[in-house]
């Protein structure tokens, strides 16, 4: 039996380590650990022809990322690539106090029992049993338990859209990994759901794309990577983003308005939830605006709402709008009895204060022109 380690973490994954790992497993413990070259934090288990990744945590870890999640992708990919055909992969944490139970790090270990990692000693967390993750909206709501499901502060968002689901990773050091990490178990969940899952890039501090080894975890679990990259809003540089256009639209609304939630029926059965534009892209298309300028309005978040599929087409057909005090408006050629479908709506609703400036109220006015209300 060889016992491996990378020369990098000789200090932290000592031979004492090592011995308490193998004694969970039941092997003989060893004298010797051999160091070898590389990056995984991993302690590396040969013994005849079975092989046993366990990734290992780090105490006094300075970040939250820093504890486990920014190792998993790393050592992950390793693992894959291993051509081995008896081969494992667990966790061992090194500190099991309470730092180890923050919900960022129970989120860290949910996802990696969803993809098949277990943990060596998780009996020393005295804790109840962790679960996998079962379902995408199981996920979803741990993480708005949380209360911190907001794209600005976390490294991925991830959306349910008819048929796939959409993640927006940022891509720098360990928000980069994370974000991995998270796409790669989502895909296991919309393998079972039989959904597809798509990876958006968000540009950060000037990293433009994801390192090859996280491409490669992605597209063994079938990811689909989209090329080019979203920059974030407050160092947007429009001509030289090759991001797909609808994806930025959604990822600044986001940024704006929150999770995918209609703006006037606060429906968020997330499928049915449109990122609507108030002055719409054909409209932009048409016009007499340079290419910078009609990718700056098609994306950005003032000119657009989130809304369910009933009220984005009621809007789109000027049957509801919005004056330019912000307030509701309901068609007065609406009937009575057509009113009634205007669900969940009343025309004392306007946009929220935060919500509403100049440059949406210049969108509400090419869309008022074009519905004909006279607003
Ligand atoms: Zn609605």
């Amino acid at each position: 039996m060889k016992v491996f380690v990378r020369k990098r973490y000789k200090e932290e994954l000592s031979l004492n380590v090592v011995n308490n790992i193998l004694t969970i497993l039941h092997m003989p413990l060893i004298e010797n650990i051999e160091y070898i070259n590389g990056n995984g934090r991993c302690v590396i288990i040969e013994n005849k022809n079975e092989k046993i990744y366990v990734i290992v945590s780090r105490e006094n870890a300075d970040a939250r990322n820093a504890f486990l999640a920014q190792y998993i992708p790393t050592v992950l990919s390793e693992f894959i690539e291993d051509s081995c055909i008896n081969k494992k992969i667990y966790i061992y944490l090194l500190d099991t106090s309470e730092k180890a139970k923050t919900n960022f790090i129970i989120d860290t270990y949910r996802v990696a029992k969803t993809l098949g990692i277990d943990i060596l000693n998780e009996k020393d967390l005295k804790m109840s049993p962790i679960m996998p993750y079962m379902t995408f909206k199981d996920w979803k709501y741990a993480k708005i338990d949380r209360q911190n499901y907001n794209p600005a502060n976390n490294s991925s968002y991830a959306m349910e859209e008819e048929t796939e689901y959409t993640i927006f990773g940022k891509l720098y050091g360990a928000n980069g990994k994370d974000s991995s990490f998270t796409a790669c178990q989502l895909a296991k969940i919309a393998e079972k759901e039989n959904k597809t899952i798509n990876f958006v890039q968000v540009k950060e501090h000037g990293t433009e794309s994801i390192s090859n080894t996280d491409r490669k975890l992605l597209e063994y679990y079938n990811v689909n990577v989209s090329d080019g990259a979203i920059i974030l809003k407050d160092k947007q540089i429009h001509d030289k983003s090759t991001c797909r256009k609808q994806d930025e639209f959604k990822y600044n609304l986001l940024e704006k308005y929150g999770i995918k939630k209609c703006y006037l029926c606060g429906c968020d059965i997330e499928q049915n939830i449109i990122a609507s534009h108030i002055h719409r892209i054909t409209d932009i298309n048409h016009s007499v605006l340079s290419d910078a300028e009609k990718r700056t309005q098609a994306v950005d978040a003032d000119n657009g709402f989130w809304l369910c599929a009933n009220h984005d087409k009621m809007f789109e057909n000027g049957i509801i709008t919005f004056d330019q005090s912000g307030n509701l408006v309901i068609n007065s050629l609406m009937k009575e009895n057509q009113k009634n479908f205007i669900n969940h709506i009343t025309d004392v609703m306007k946009i929220k204060d935060e919500h509403l400036n100049k440059n949406l109220l210049n969108y509400l006015m090419l869309h008022n022109k074009r519905v004909n209300l006279g607003l």
